[in-house]
């Protein structure tokens, strides 16, 4: 090590999931949605190149316009409404924020891993209680007191969504610390917990338009909270980013969020390739979880995951694997179009031998 780095902040960062360049292949692997975004965005995307002020000035440090169409969707005040680069920022800036008490806050050991990477970024302590045998979270592993709670519903990389009943019982367990509830896969199946804001200062729901709104590339998150929450989390982004969204990400959110109508049809499709998937899978001998979101995650008796992972890779198919306890055999695979999951189908049961193909 040379000198210099002595005094650096060392860290073992997060890995996404892989972009690949080559042309051809069917990309399951980071949950992408496989539809366009609702056509508003690209009129609002070329509006932004015709010689306005638009680019050349500062984009709205509030971007008011978008947190005022979250909160008429959300059905919440605008100040409830927090907007972020991705949920992965909204997500960041919560951790710095609620997160400063110095008791371990609470995550499953199968879950998101941003959220160690970020509870070590910022030197929260942290403990993961264990998913029960049918990979669902215990709720009574979150009783106990703690420096705060965090979980994604549905889970990732699990899919498994729970009920409100379930949320609300963590919540009344925790009034003390910060709950936040992950909703990045919320919209295809699950119920949110928007409705318990009302009731519950201490809850934060972070939501985001890489998946159900087709907006991974633009980088727009965001999380509904009471005021208190919500103000907090604001003095801590004006202190190290005031402009975080983009001018470009703002239109585009507000084109979006107001395209109702386009949003239902296409996570409706989603859903119901997601069910053809799954039973195609079942069908072929594969485990699949109970999902709630726009992927799935299975497993095959017998052939281990990083086996599949890498003959699906050569034929072309990128999914997810976690070389990690508990889920090693397991693939986390993202529902693309009907085409595509065709596709996946008949490539493992030729794999597999299962005479599908
Ligand atoms: N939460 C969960 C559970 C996720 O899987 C992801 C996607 N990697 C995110 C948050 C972050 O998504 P984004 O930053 O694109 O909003």
């Amino acid at each position: 090590m040379k000198a210099i780095e002595k005094n650096f902040r060392r860290v073992t960062p997060y890995v996404p999931g892989e972009q690949p360049k080559k042309a051809g292949i069917i990309k399951l692997n980071t949950n992408e949605n496989p539809y366009p975004p609702a056509p508003g965005v690209s009129r609002a995307l070329s509006g932004l190149s015709d010689g306005s002020d638009m680019l050349r000035r500062y984009p709205d440090p509030g971007a008011q316009e978008l947190v005022r169409a979250l909160a008429k969707a959300c059905k919440v005040k605008e100040d409830q409404i927090f907007p972020g680069v991705g949920s992965d920022d909204v997500l960041a800036i919560a951790f710095m924020t609620f997160f400063q008490s110095g008791r371990p806050i609470l995550f499953p050991d199968i879950t998101y891993s941003f959220y160690p990477v970020w509870a070590q970024l910022f030197g929260i302590p942290y403990r993961r209680p264990a998913l029960d045998e049918n990979f669902r979270i215990r709720r009574e592993d979150y009783y106990g007191e703690n420096g705060g709670v965090i979980f994604p519903n549905p889970n990732a990389p699990t899919g498994i969504g729970e009920p409100l009943s379930f949320i609300e019982d963590i919540l009344k367990h925790n009034q003390d610390t910060v709950v936040i509830v992950d909703e990045a896969y919320v919209d295809f199946g699950a119920q949110s917990a928007l409705g318990l804001l009302e009731k519950y200062e201490n809850l934060l729901v972070v939501q985001t338009f890489s998946k159900s709104r087709s907006l991974a590339g633009m980088r727009i998150g965001y999380a509904a909270g009471s005021p208190l929450l919500i103000r907090y989390m604001n003095a801590v982004k004006y202190s190290y980013n005031s402009y975080t969204l983009s001018t470009a990400a703002i239109r585009c959110g507000v084109e979006a969020v107001k395209d109702e109508e386009y949003f239902r049809e296409t996570t409706r499709k989603i859903m119901d390739t997601r069910e053809r998937t799954a039973a195609g899978l079942k069908e072929l001998g594969f485990a699949v979880l109970p999902s709630s979101a726009n992927f799935v995650f299975a497993s095959y008796p017998g052939i281990p995951g990083r086996q599949l992972y890498e003959a699906l890779r050569e034929g072309n198919i990128y999914v997810r694997h976690f070389d990690e306890p508990r889920i090693g055999d397991y693939l986390r695979i993202t529902i693309g179009t009907p085409e595509e999951m065709e596709k996946l189908l008949s490539f493992l049961a030729s794999y597999i031998g299962g005479g599908r193909a």
